[in-house]
């Protein structure tokens, strides 16, 4: 592309004299094999060459091209936004660039790869050179590059990392959050909590007898089991509580802004959808019940693993006193 660009302008190149006719020659039989778009345009944007890159991928005939304007010849240019951007390269005499991260194209040129994209055209690369003749004044040479492929593996690895991202925060199994995140979470919380001094609630639930019913039904029913009842318990929360599975059936809400009383309150609403819940396995009614601790941030917390100590051990007496209940601190 550089290159072209040097030997076009035979005031910045070592050339041994030869006739105009041959580096016209030279400079057209290189445009022609150029696998880049090349397209020059005098002071008044009328389109005065274009190589065969631009041939074999428009279905647009030379004649109708040659002396038109640009916008006329390509409609579906951004006119404000291109006139504004040539404008520039001729009066600042200086180079410009496009990108495809700025505008996926800007010509409606047909890709021709065989990976399926995004766009039915192909993303470009477009720089705007500002060429002088003497005889003819000013004019502008824009070259198109095709860069489809690189446009479309940036945005697989883009959408992969995404994707990545989410993996590496959500449980494969209940598809709510993963103890790693919540973990996180609930420090950034507490955090919060105790900058503003606003309330802070955290629920631990357990399943009761889970081992039981995986002897009973076989593990299949208990994954089944899981996510019925992460998904009963999401149905309860607000978008700002945090809900995360914290071991293997033991789940833990984060309750911002939530005093004790709501969250024995939000528990005993869990337990009982939960009781009263059949859930089908291969056409079997299963009953399960869970046991809950619920816990407030207090003064006396001086970290938040504190914190799930309490309701860790609200959690245990729930357990003790006889399961499908809930215990709290308080
Ligand atoms: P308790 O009422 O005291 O909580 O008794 P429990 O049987 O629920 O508790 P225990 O800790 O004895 O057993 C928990 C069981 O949960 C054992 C383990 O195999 C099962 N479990 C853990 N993760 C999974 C999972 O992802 N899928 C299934 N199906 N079972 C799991
Ligand atoms: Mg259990
Ligand atoms: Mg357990």
């Amino acid at each position: 592309m550089s290159d072209f660009n040097a030997l076009i302008s035979t005031k910045t190149i070592d050339i041994l004299p030869i006739s105009e006719q041959a580096l016209k020659q030279i400079n057209s039989q290189i445009a022609n094999q150029l696998n880049t778009g090349v397209l020059v345009l005098d002071a008044n944007f009328n389109v005065i060459i274009w190589n065969r890159f631009l041939q074999i991928h428009t279905d647009k005939v030379v004649k109708n091209t040659l002396g038109k304007s640009i916008f006329s010849v390509f409609p579906e240019l951004p006119e404000r936004w291109l006139t504004r951007k040539l404008s520039t390269v001729l009066q600042l005499n200086t180079p410009s660039f496009c990108s495809w991260e700025q505008r996926h194209h800007l010509f409606e040129l047909p890709h021709t790869r065989p990976i399926t994209t995004d766009s039915d055209f192909m993303a470009q690369n477009c720089t705007f050179l500002p060429v002088e003749t003497d005889c003819h004044g000013k004019h502008i040479c824009i070259l198109i590059e095709d860069v489809t492929d690189v446009c479309h593996y940036q945005t697989q690895l883009k959408n992969t990392l995404i994707e990545l991202e989410k993996i590496s925060r959500i449980d494969g199994l209940t598809q709510i959050y993963n103890r790693r995140h919540w973990q996180e979470s609930l420090e950034q919380e507490y955090s919060k909590s105790r900058r503003h001094d606003k309330k802070l609630s955290l629920i631990m639930l357990d399943l009761d007898y889970f081992k039981l019913l995986n002897d009973n039904y076989g593990h299949q029913c208990g994954d089944m089991v899981l996510i019925e009842v992460s998904t009963l318990i999401s149905s309860l929360l607000r978008v700002e509580d945090i809900f995360g599975r914290y071991g293997g059936e033991e789940f833990a809400i984060i309750l911002p802004e939530t005093e004790l009383s709501g969250a024995i309150d939000l528990a005993q609403r869990i337990c009982n959808i939960i009781a009263t819940t059949e859930l089908i396995y291969n056409e079997q009614a299963i009953n399960v019940t869970v046991s809950l601790g619920v816990a407030q941030l207090s003064t006396e917390e001086s970290n938040y693993e504190e914190l799930i100590t309490q309701s860790d051990n609200a959690l245990y007496q729930a357990k003790a006193l006889g399961r499908n209940q809930v215990c709290s601190t308080a």
